[in-house]
């Protein structure tokens, strides 16, 4: 054994359930794209990361700007302002809110919580890359359940299910198909989910909803203490740079994430500028706005070329664009050439697809022509 050390390299480090791990793929930053193909960053569109594409909203900038001048201290680690805001809008006490640095931080949290080594996760194929990687980094069973019609088949998710399963986690609309589970499908899915088993619903594009398909997933927390719902200030409310998210739960489910979270999880920028965000009903509602428009434009666009795409619930659209499998990696390299930023999702799985991001209306249409070219 001691040899082998001595040769170097031959002794791995950390447990295998580590090393088995895929890294994230983020979406390409501007600059790298710009260096990368010499292109001009003011020229570049970059519909990949799922971000309002109206920035951030002025009245969180205003915020955080002032917010600044107290960066010397540490945040308040129990975030009461911004807990008594969620608070007050979602009708629930403040030992109800978990915050988190993004909701990443807070899908984390619950596998950490949650999930011993060797005990089982379940999650839908082609939904939200983080839930395999929190599930892969405690060393836990990931159960992938195949999708139906691109989104959750919630009948066959309970079905999976087993005796050591510790965590559901449900993306509702779902991250990258768009799809979204109706309200009535999800209560009879939560009705039947064994009492130890936590599901976590990720909301994360909740805002986007159109008004026929809101639901009111905080009531369901008020019936389940096994349920905990997932939001963030990421995408709608324009502050993805910041990261900042949040949980709604049970006492008994917030207390556990509490104890284990990172004591300034979420720095004072971020916390003050959601404050700010989360009263600005105007420009969620423009946001909102904006991706109606924008998601029309596209699926026209996508019907006028032939293209198959899933309709979507959420801020983007996921579009077929070959036959082929190198057909996505293809069409992504011809757009980054014309300085368009779009998300491959071969490693979801989907390597004919690729995700676009709505973005305002001149992006789309620099986004349309770009592909039109690509498809050539
Ligand atoms: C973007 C996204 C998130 C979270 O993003 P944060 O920036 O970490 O809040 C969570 N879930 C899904 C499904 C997402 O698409």
């Amino acid at each position: 054994m001691a040899e082998q050390g001595k040769q170097g390299g031959k002794v791995p480090f950390g447990p295998d359930y580590v090393r088995a791990i895929s890294p994230y793929i983020a979406g390409k930053p501007i600059s790298e794209v710009a260096r990368e193909f010499g292109l001009d960053e003011a020229g570049i569109v970059k519909l990949a990361s799922n971000e309002n594409p109206l920035g951030m909203p002025e009245s969180a900038k205003q915020a955080a700007a002032a917010a600044i001048a107290e960066l010397g201290r540490y945040p308040d680690s129990n975030g009461f302002e911004l807990k008594g805001a969620l608070s007050a809008k979602l009708g629930v006490p403040q030992d109800w809110l978990t915050l988190g640095n993004g909701s990443n931080d807070i899908l984390e949290l619950a596998a950490h919580a949650l999930v011993t080594p060797g005990q089982s996760v379940v999650y839908a194929e082609y939904s939200f890359a983080v839930y395999a990687l929190a599930t892969q980094e405690i060393g836990a069973r990931a159960i992938v359940v195949k999708a139906r019609d691109y989104g959750h088949d919630l009948d066959a998710m309970a079905a999976a299910i087993t005796s050591d399963t510790r965590l559901v986690f449900i993306a509702n609309p779902n991250n990258p198909t768009g799809t979204f589970v109706p309200a009535a499908a999800l209560e009879a899915f939560l009705a039947k989910v064994p009492a130890q088993v936590v599901v976590v619903l990720d909301e994360a594009y909740n805002e986007y909803l159109d008004d026929d398909q809101q639901y009111d997933s905080v009531a369901w927390v008020r019936r389940y203490p096994n349920l905990l719902v997932s939001r963030t200030f990421s995408k709608a409310y324009g502050l993805a740079g910041l990261r900042i998210g949040y949980a709604v739960a049970q006492p008994e489910l917030t207390d556990l994430l509490n104890r284990i979270r990172q004591p300034f999880n979420v720095n004072s920028v971020a916390q003050a500028a959601a404050v700010a965000a989360l009263g600005d009903t105007a420009f969620l509602q423009r946001s909102a706005e904006l991706n109606r428009a924008g998601k029309a434009q596209l699926v026209e666009a996508f019907s006028r070329l032939g293209l198959e795409f899933v309709p979507s619930s959420g801020n983007f659209v996921l579009v077929r664009v070959g036959d082929d499998d190198d057909a996505g990696a293809r069409v992504n390299v011809a757009l980054l050439k014309q300085g368009v930023i779009v998300r491959p999702v071969g490693n979801y799985g989907m390597p004919r697809w690729l995700r676009v991001t709505i973005g305002l209306p001149d992006e789309n249409t620099a986004f349309i022509a770009a592909l039109e070219r690509a498809l050539k």
